[in-house]
């Protein structure tokens, strides 16, 4: 018989009741309001998300997929373009890509680091694969919470003349070199999806950047291209951020450096309790502040130790167990870099994710870590 799970792996509802009294005052300021859509709740969130960020302006809207379309659409990027990135994502990133009607194009990853590889890029830029429209941008996924290679990544795009669209998803407050990601590209994305470090209590996402003109255009296509009312000067979509999800944005932004910080503290008693078994603690990029989204350690055994967890009471995941270039919706159609995604398909049969959300109560953390010592 196993144990019931005690420390599940994720726990939203943990997240809400940490800050109950101020998410539900919050609340009931928006409904007292009597403006429910793009008012002054999401003004306030894109000011302060953009000011904690560090950049010139966010821009919210209904998710971090349609994020990821309208900074597409805003550098003109749809049908007759590919856009490079990986398929060890989350399938969004993917998603979007062929929502603005463009191509796709499903490169390899670091195989310590999960994130993209950069001579896969160099190489595709290099020598374009036949048949494919030109590459014209990159998306580039920080996975886990920790910065892909943009030290090598960069210099590359602009060498081609490529735009760097960061998928931040799932790096709310990650940084390299001391900046933080989402500033570092020609535009970033966001989700806050309710388990992301930065969550909703529903969906929502934003688009930021420096750039005024981009930054004006992704709010207009956000709302039918509309920059006058009921007026569309280009064709745009409905996705804005409602005001309920920008006004628990506000309160839980406030707690999310503190958060990232527990996250850090909990992936450090995770590291220290795997120093005495074969299994490595994650791997950690120079330069990088890793916000552990998610703490993923890799096993060739993975049903064997997934049982194990269980078995003490502690529950895990896989992100991602099937890669998007091996998806029914995907396979045999979707373009493939040079080494085919042979390091992707092999980390999706070896990742496993351990417990992670800063809720996570100090005696749940010793039982992880008892469980851990024992694998
Ligand atoms: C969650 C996620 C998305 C999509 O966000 P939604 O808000 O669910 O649309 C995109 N990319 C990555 C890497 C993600 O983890």
């Amino acid at each position: 018989m196993n144990e019931p799970i005690t420390v599940p792996q994720a726990n939203p509802g943990a997240g809400y009741r940490a800050l109950q009294p101020e998410i539900d005052a919050a609340v009931a300021r928006a409904l007292q309001s009597g403006w429910y859509v793009l008012g002054q709740e999401g003004r306030a969130f894109e000011a302060d998300f953009a000011s904690w960020l560090g950049t010139g302006a966010a821009i919210g809207c209904g998710n971090g997929t349609d994020a990821l379309a309208l900074a597409l659409r805003a550098f003109d990027i749809g049908p007759g373009a590919t856009v490079a990135t990986v398929s060890h994502t989350a399938v969004a990133t993917v998603a979007a890509i062929e929502m603005v009607g463009a191509t796709p194009l499903l490169l390899d990853i670091e195989p310590r680091l999960f994130t993209l590889d950069p001579a896969e890029l160099d190489a595709v830029l290099t020598h374009p694969p036949a048949g494919l429209p030109p590459i014209r941008a990159v998306i580039v996924v920080h996975l886990y919470g920790q910065a892909a290679d943009l030290d090598a990544i960069l210099p590359i795009a602009r060498r081609h003349g490529v735009i760097v669209i960061e998928d931040c998803a799932q790096a709310h407050g990650a940084a390299l070199h001391g900046r933080r990601l989402g500033t570092l590209g020609d535009v970033a994305t966001f989700s806050f999806y309710p388990t992301k470090n930065l969550g909703a209590l529903g969906d929502g996402g934003a688009v930021a950047t420096n750039d005024p003109v981009r930054a004006s255009r992704v709010a207009a296509l956000r709302q039918y291209g509309w920059r006058t009312h009921y007026v569309s000067d280009e064709p745009g979509i409905n996705s804005r951020l409602d005001e309920l999800q920008a006004a628990i944005l506000r309160v839980r932004l406030g707690h999310l450096d503190a958060q990232n910080a527990r996250r850090r503290t909990i992936a450090a008693a995770y590291d220290m309790a795997l120093a005495g078994t074969a299994i490595a603690p994650p791997s950690r990029r120079d330069g990088a502040e890793h916000v552990f989204h998610l703490y993923v350690i890799r096993v060739t055994e993975r049903d064997a130790v997934q049982a194990q967890l269980r078995a003490a009471g502690v529950g895990s995941g896989i992100h991602y167990p099937v890669p998007v270039h091996l998806q029914p919706a995907y396979r045999q159609r979707v373009a493939l870099g040079p080494a085919a995604c042979s390091v992707t398909a092999t980390a999706a049969r070896e990742v496993l994710s351990l417990p992670m959300f800063p809720e996570l109560e100090d005696r749940q953390v010793d039982q992880v870590c008892a469980a851990l010592r024992r694998l």
